[in-house]
């Protein structure tokens, strides 16, 4: 069913899905809420900077779609060397961790930490252990030390109680090797380094929003248009209508099918007939992370040669450092560094509700604390950005609600979800592409002779490369 497909979202996943239908020529709606497009992966400008809603690196093992992103963004895609710290007990160490720093004894605690890795290891080899949580996964693997110092304070900085987090979580996240990882590169002899840690990462010369752009530029070529500054009210499945809102008014529009990148339970929420209670309990439970940026414009070319810096420790309020400059020099103008520091927070937490005043004099503590910022810093100004449904909690359930919510929206039939909060999925940039590109080829190809629950089970393979 190809008549007219509309799409609910033009962040990065909803304009793939949008380029590769527009490149098949099938009609097509994009609905998007904000004036702009790109979603989390676009920019801003403030004065003289473009800025990202905390810089994003680009990189993928999917070739085809790094691929695809060099042709659209041509010369201008910069490759960046990659430079990673971590801030533990005082000191900043390489990251990811090497397996050499894991199994001679973390350098940052003594021998307890790596004692505890390799008996974890033994452990591992002769007992089959469980792996339910993010807590058991990260214990079995890597020992309780470890986890201690480096596992538990980030989890529960971004995520929240890492018993409570899904095992899945650290099977896509966690740059460090499994047992089984470990053995065959001693053997092979390439012991160090992390099979998901790259050298580089690549990035738009003038954003992360360059590649939002350029799939805009395509998709309105086509004479497709995008519809800024309007969100959907309802979804009729019987009628396939939905209608839409914006500064002028409600209209309804005819739809094929649907790709929806929104907010899996906004979109359930949207749905007449209503969706069983079982699919709306679910859609409640999934939750988010909620994230502020503090932008501080400092009079000096940079404060480090970092692309990102990790803090895990409790004592600091914040979990990450970057500066724009870090990823594309030509963002910045004039002799001067925009850090960004990024405080992850719980929906209404003390954090969240803390003014712009209290959450940057937190942060100067901290950062004068770990030596980023000393006594000659000049701090020119700074300012805040609040972002709802950052980061995807993967509560030790999540999948079985998911699950609930997927199966009655492929029982609708021309539905499809996609993206990082359309689905529910942890991703990066490449892999919401990938998940636009493959909505748009299951609608090109009518399924070819696969269905969607089949086609979709790679999304849950994806993996942060760090
Ligand atoms: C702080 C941070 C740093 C990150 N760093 C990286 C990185 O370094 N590398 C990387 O690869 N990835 C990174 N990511 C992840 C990356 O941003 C996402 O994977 C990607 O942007 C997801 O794209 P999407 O299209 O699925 O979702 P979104 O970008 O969320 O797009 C959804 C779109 O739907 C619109 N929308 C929402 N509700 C409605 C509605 N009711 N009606 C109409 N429109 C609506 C939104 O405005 C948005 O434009 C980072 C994410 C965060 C939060």
């Amino acid at each position: 069913m190809k008549e007219n497909v509309v799409i609910l979202g033009a962040g990065i996943a909803g304009l793939s899905a949008g380029y590769r239908l527009s490149e098949a020529s099938i009609p097509l709606t994009i609905i998007e809420k904000e004036s702009i497009i790109g979603g989390m992966s676009s920019c801003f400008k403030y004065k003289d900077y473009t800025l990202d809603y905390g810089p994003h690196k680009i990189f993928t093992r999917m070739d085809d779609i790094m691929e695809k992103i060099r042709n659209l963004i041509g010369k201008d895609l910069l490759t960046v060397p990659k430079k990673s710290r971590i801030r533990l007990s005082g000191k900043y160490y390489n990251f990811p961790v090497g397996v050499k720093e894991l199994l001679t004894g973390m350098p940052f605690t003594g021998l307890s930490c790596g004692m505890g890795y390799m008996l974890a290891a033994m452990k591992a080899m002769i007992i089959k252990s469980n792996d339910d949580s993010y807590e058991e996964y990260i214990i079995n693997r890597f020992g309780k030390g470890t986890f201690n110092l480096v596992f538990k304070p980030y989890a529960e900085k971004i995520w929240g109680h890492p018993g409570e987090l899904s095992a899945s979580l650290a099977k896509s996240r966690v740059a460090i090797p499994s047992i089984a990882e470990l053995v065959i590169r001693m053997v092979s002899g390439n012991s160090n380094k992390p099979a998901i840690s790259a050298d580089v990462f690549y990035y738009p010369k003038n954003g992360v929003i360059e590649i939002s752009e350029k799939l805009a530029e395509k998709i309105e070529a086509k004479n497709k248009s995008i519809l800024n500054k309007t969100v959907p009210v309802q979804i009729d499945t019987q009628s396939n209508m939905v209608t839409v809102r914006n500064e002028t008014g409600q209209t309804s529009v005819k739809y094929s099918s649907i790709i929806s990148t929104i907010p899996i339970d906004e979109l359930i929420n949207l749905l007449k007939p209503k969706a069983p209670d079982t699919v709306i309990l679910a859609s409640k439970s999934l939750k988010h992370r909620n994230l502020v940026l503090i932008y501080m414009v400092i009079k000096q070319p940079r404060l480090f040669e970092d692309s990102f810096i990790f803090y895990p420790e409790e004592k600091y309020i914040f979990n990450r450092l970057s500066e724009q400059k870090g990823f594309s020099e030509f963002m910045i103008s004039g002799n001067k560094t925009v850090l960004c520091v990024e405080i992850t927070c719980a929906e209404n937490d003390e954090k969240w509700n803390a003014s712009d005043e209290v959450l940057f004099k937190k942060a100067i503590e901290g950062l004068k604390d770990v030596e980023i910022i000393g006594p000659d810093t000049e701090i020119e100004e700074y300012f805040v950005k609040r972002l709802t449904n950052a980061y995807p909690v993967y509560a030790i359930n999540y999948q079985q609600n998911l699950e609930v919510i997927l199966d009655f929206l492929d029982s609708l039939g021309n539905i499809y979800v996609v993206g990082r909060q359309g689905i529910f999925n942890y991703c990066g940039m490449a892999d919401a592409m990938d998940m636009g590109f493959t909505a748009a080829e299951q609608i090109i190809s009518e399924g070819n002779g696969f269905a969607w629950k089949d086609r979709r089970k790679k999304f849950e393979n994806y993996v942060t490369v760090d």
